[in-house]
């Protein structure tokens, strides 16, 4: 789990709200892009038979995957968001927590599925749509909230700040392990006030992102971008307590999968630089988790660390496996299909998060909220 300075205190988990549940696993088909429109690449191998089904053809047969849903190439923004996402925030405001993971190779649409273009309202992608759905749910509800953010990168096994204010700073942060998980004692932690403040912070940390690949010439297709909402909700109970729901939702973009290990090359010797450690213990916790094995390496790398929860622990999770409809691009469509297929085994046993409180969190992030315009308007 995922924490800077955050609040959180006494946190009790409720017994009764113990299920284990799958995690949920999606595919999404983007459109033929004018390169692949304009070359031989313009035919497919891979066909939706059904909102579950995908068929694959390759090298003479043929395999069939069902996932929970299927998005074609036809699929907007809002219909993914609303079958995929919403379950997934609505049960963070009801105090879980939530991990979202789109992974596919290099060009396949993660960042358009995470983020989409954010100056278009139709093209939103999942994260404004979520910040969105968000404060209008708990405006409408009147509910007393308190909502934080933070973004982060994860490139060569170090973790940069995406959201830092200090120009000069873009050390690696420091992790620790605490009882809780693990920490991030300088990640910035900012509270929020209204959807505009968090959407104009997040246009700036993209950009960020993309100033700092240009100077160490980093490669986008090779880190990991963790974007992360925690949400404190207050309720009276019948017995006139004041209650604090706290839900905590991950929406991470993964590095291009051609950038794993894979099943299959591990006789070819592969140069060490192109393998993503967190990539590959990704897949390597995936299969301990699905087959049995008792060590999963979780502290093998960054990205399994921070989200070790989200992977056989109590947080809701679902993958969106993004992939190209060309037939260039076969053998990493069928990678991805093989890797989501094996995550739908994955079980998860997600607890609800809640604590008794005096305090109001409408007081307690005021003073936050000036500090951030000023920010914002530096
Ligand atoms: P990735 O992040 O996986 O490397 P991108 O999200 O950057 O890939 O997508 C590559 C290109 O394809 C971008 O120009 C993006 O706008 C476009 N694209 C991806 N998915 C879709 C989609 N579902 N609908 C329309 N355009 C898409
Ligand atoms: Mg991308």
């Amino acid at each position: 789990m995922i924490s800077g300075a955050t609040i959180h205190s006494q946190i009790h988990n409720k017994k009764d709200e113990k299920k284990e549940q799958n995690v949920q696993v999606f595919v999404r088909v983007r459109p033929f892009s004018q390169l692949e429109l304009s070359k031989e690449a313009n035919t497919s191998p891979i066909f939706c038979e059904s909102s579950r089904d995908i068929t694959c053809h390759h090298k003479g047969t043929s395999r069939t995957y069902q996932f929970d849903h299927l998005f074609d190439a036809e699929c907007q923004q809002k219909e993914l968001f609303d079958i995929s996402v919403r379950p997934i925030v609505d049960e963070v405001l009801n105090g879980f927590n939530g991990t979202i993971f789109v992974y596919g190779q290099t060009g396949a649409g993660k960042t358009y599925t995470m983020e989409g273009k954010m100056d278009s309202p139709e093209d939103n992608g999942i994260i404004p749509r979520t910040i969105n759905y968000i404060f209008q749910t708990l405006e409408k509800a009147g509910s007393d909230y308190n909502i934080r953010a933070s973004h982060l990168e994860i490139y060569k096994e170090e973790i940069f700040d995406l959201l830092t204010f200090n120009a000069n700073e873009n050390k690696p942060l420091n992790v620790y392990d605490s009882a809780r998980g693990v920490k991030m004692p300088e990640l910035e932690e900012i509270v929020v006030s209204d959807r505009q403040v968090i959407l104009g912070i997040l246009a700036k940390s993209c950009k960020r992102r993309q100033t700092a690949e240009t100077m160490y010439n980093k490669q986008s297709s090779r880190s990991h971008c963790i974007f992360t909402i925690t949400v404190h909700v207050k309720e009276t109970t019948i017995n006139g307590e004041d209650l604090i729901k706290i839900g905590k939702l991950n929406l991470v973009d993964l590095a291009g999968s051609e950038n794993a290990e894979k099943s299959g090359n591990n006789d070819r010797l592969r140069e060490a630089a192109q393998i993503n450690q967190s990539l590959l213990t990704l897949g390597r916790v995936i299969t301990a988790l699905t087959s049995g094995i008792s060590h999963v390496p979780y502290r093998d790398s960054k990205l399994t660390r921070l989200l070790q929860d989200s992977l056989g622990g109590k947080t809701k999770t679902c993958i969106i496996a993004t992939i190209s409809p060309s037939v260039i691009n076969i053998d990493e469509t069928i990678n991805t299909l093989d890797y989501a297929f094996k995550a739908k085994n994955i079980k998860n046993t997600p607890q609800i998060n809640q604590k008794m409180s005096k305090n109001s969190l409408l007081k307690e992030q005021a003073a936050e909220i000036a500090r951030l315009k000023q920010l914002l308007n530096a």
